[in-house]
């Protein structure tokens, strides 16, 4: 065995193994088609390596001949193969043009066995032998040439078009990969098409004396597709094998998020465009009473008492148009239904989340039921603890109530008796007589509206908010001190605004306040012996409420007591329980205000409050 058949020999079978390796990738994956193309090109080139040896090797002119018309049909598979690769692999290149070439390259086939002693020529006349390198020795060929063969060329020029147009469109798709491969297979397979189509032709005519060799040509361009397929395999490969990572990574993210949304204190729901919950935590399951299957599909309009549905589902609608994060429940009243019917009042978060494109709310729901009960029974102890302190207050102010009641009472005595005396000495002069009849009718209604105040001051009840104008509640209140004040010489001088707008209070809880701080203001004026003047005023504030104040002349507030007197159990009176401003405080507050000691310039301390004007307007103050 020469080189040459040992170098022929082992083209062949390198060709060969490359091929049958992407034989067995085509196998597992049929939609690959350019691995069976290269596979088949591969075998091809093979058996065309086999033809030439003995192309090389032929001893006649007619071995000769006939050694190249079969060679011609390895050649015509190659051609072929190289059409297929090129459409699949590259995906381009003009359909017509891969046809075009085909078909000439099958009718050249044809004519190679129809005409002449094969395409190439009509007739071997003799052959020459031309030493190579190392002493091997190779034939070539002498003889008429078969015009025919211009098929075989036209088919190689349209081969060539094909392929360079396929590489151009390729190449302008941009991606590196594409263009490497654009350059690397198409340009191989371009050059080979050339030099191998011109060095047969060059044969042929006897431009050149030389054996044919073109096997060596055809592996280069196997090669170069071999390793662009391989490339493409084990980036495959490797793609695969990071998609299993992700996957496993994925899993445990997704694991670790649904651990997260669990873990969540609050009923979790992920809800789509749609309106249709996609995904549930186990809160939200005990809050809506329903399975996460149940929930999963599940229009959330469902999810709301059937009396805010349609008002639930045009919020859900127009909040899909300006999907923010904002609270719900700060500016509606939500309830969450529970499939037993019952409703429980929650706080809700809404976050818009756009995954994959799609926009889907994050709702989370906090249930507020037990909340609301602890506030309900907080109002409910402050009630009852203003109660007994408005007790205790009036207790305290007994003496000075009772001379309060007593004065009309008196004078009503008083005006009976002079009627008496006057009825037994001028009994023809009844007008004296209805004048003093009048009086009495007036003082009882003086001593039944004390009695009225007291009432409802002693009443325990619930506080009611109504619409209330100020400076009524403050005269209301201050006529009870009426007696209290004179008896102690102190003025209460009263500066109200007129035309105040309405405030939302409690009548008798604001009056208690009032009476506190008056009295307060009256103790911190007892050492003095004279002017003792309380002023309470009221006015429009420049942000809009109405403000009410208690100034006093006393001796002000320690600075650093300034705050601190409004917690309870802080007093400076040996008599004092240090309640009072701390359930003031607590009533201002539940008006939407907040009480403020501050220390006159003049001496004395004022107390203010301010409370919110009423909305919505009411005609029974
Ligand atoms: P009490 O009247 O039982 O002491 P309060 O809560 O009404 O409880 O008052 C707490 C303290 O605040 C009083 O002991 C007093 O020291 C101070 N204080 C209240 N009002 C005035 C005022 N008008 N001038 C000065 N100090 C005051």
């Amino acid at each position: 065995m020469n080189w040459i058949e040992f170098a022929w020999a082992m083209m062949a079978a390198a060709s060969l193994t490359l091929g049958l390796i992407h034989l067995l990738v085509w196998f597992k994956e049929r939609s690959r088609y350019a691995h069976l193309a290269f596979f088949v090109l591969a075998s091809a080139v093979a058996a065309f390596s086999a033809f030439e040896l003995s192309v090389m090797r032929a001893s006649s002119p007619v071995a000769y001949a006939t050694a190249v018309r079969w060679a011609h049909v390895p050649l015509a598979v190659v051609v072929l193969s190289i059409i297929g690769f090129v459409h699949f692999y590259f995906d381009a290149g003009r359909l017509w043009l891969a046809y075009a070439a085909a078909g000439f390259r099958l009718l050249a086939l044809v004519l190679n066995f129809l005409t002449g002693a094969n395409l190439n020529f009509l007739e071997v006349t003799a052959l020459g032998q031309s030493t190579l390198w190392g002493g091997a020795v190779a034939a070539f060929p002498i003889g008429i040439p078969n015009p025919w063969q211009v098929v075989a060329q036209i088919g190689n020029l349209l081969l060539v078009a094909f392929v360079v147009d396929a590489s151009i469109t390729l190449w302008r798709r941009g991606e590196p990969v594409a263009r490497r491969r654009a350059a690397l297979v198409g340009g191989s397979l371009v050059l080979c098409i050339v030099v191998v189509g011109s060095l047969a032709a060059m044969i042929v005519t006897g431009t050149v004396k030389a054996p044919t060799i073109l096997t060596p040509g055809f592996l280069v361009v196997v090669l170069a597709m071999g390793y662009e397929l391989s490339w493409d395999v084990i980036v495959a490969a490797q793609l695969a094998a990071k998609l299993q990572m992700s996957e496993v990574s994925l899993r445990a993210s997704e694991e670790k998020f649904r651990a997260v949304v669990e873990s969540v204190p609050s009923a979790i729901l992920l809800v789509d465009g749609n309106g249709k919950v996609v995904l549930s935590n186990a809160q939200a399951h005990v809050l809506f009473g329903h399975t996460g299957d149940e929930l999963i599909g599940l229009m959330v309009d469902e999810l709301v008492p059937a009396r805010l549905r349609s008002s639930h589902e045009s919020y859900r609608k127009s909040y899909a148009l300006d999907a923010r994060a904002r609270a719900m429940a700060s500016t509606r009243e939500v309830y969450a239904l529970n499939r037993s019917g019952t409703e429980a009042p929650v706080e809700v978060a809404l976050r818009p989340i756009w995954t994959a494109g799609a926009m889907y709310v994050l709702v989370s729901l906090v249930d507020l039921t037990e909340r609301r009960q602890m506030e309900r029974s907080a109002v409910h102890q402050r009630d009852q603890i203003a109660h007994l302190s408005r007790v205790a207050m009036l207790a305290e102010l007994s003496g000075s109530l009772a001379h309060e009641l007593n004065q009309p009472l008196t004078a009503s005595l008083s005006n009976a008796q002079t009627a008496q005396y006057h009825l037994a000495q001028h009994p023809t002069q009844p007008e004296k007589v209805s004048k003093l009849l009048a009086e009495i009718v007036k003082n009882n209604r003086r001593a039944g509206a004390v009695i009225q105040r007291l009432r409802s001051l002693l009443k325990k009840e619930e506080a009611q908010h109504h619409a209330l104008n100020v400076n009524d509640v403050i005269r209301d209140a201050l006529r009870l001190l009426h007696s209290d004040l004179l008896s102690r010489q102190v003025t209460m001088d009263l500066d109200l605004a007129e035309a105040l707008p309405q405030v939302d209070g409690d009548r008798v809880q604001l009056q208690q306040v009032l009476l506190n701080l008056v009295i307060n203001a009256r103790e911190a004026m007892d050492d003095r012996k004279e002017n003792r003047r309380i002023v309470v005023c009221s006015r429009l504030t420049e942000r809009g409420g109405v403000e009410i104040s208690v100034a006093d002349d006393g001796d002000g507030v320690p600075p650093q007591d300034l705050e601190r007197i409004f917690e309870a159990f802080v007093t400076t009176k040996s008599h004092g329980m240090g309640l009072g401003l701390a359930i003031c405080q607590s009533i201002a507050e539940a008006h939407g205000g907040r009480l403020v000691a501050t220390n006159n310039a003049g001496g004395g301390a004022t107390f203010r409050f301010e409370l919110p004007v009423r909305t919505a307007p009411e005609s029974n103050a």
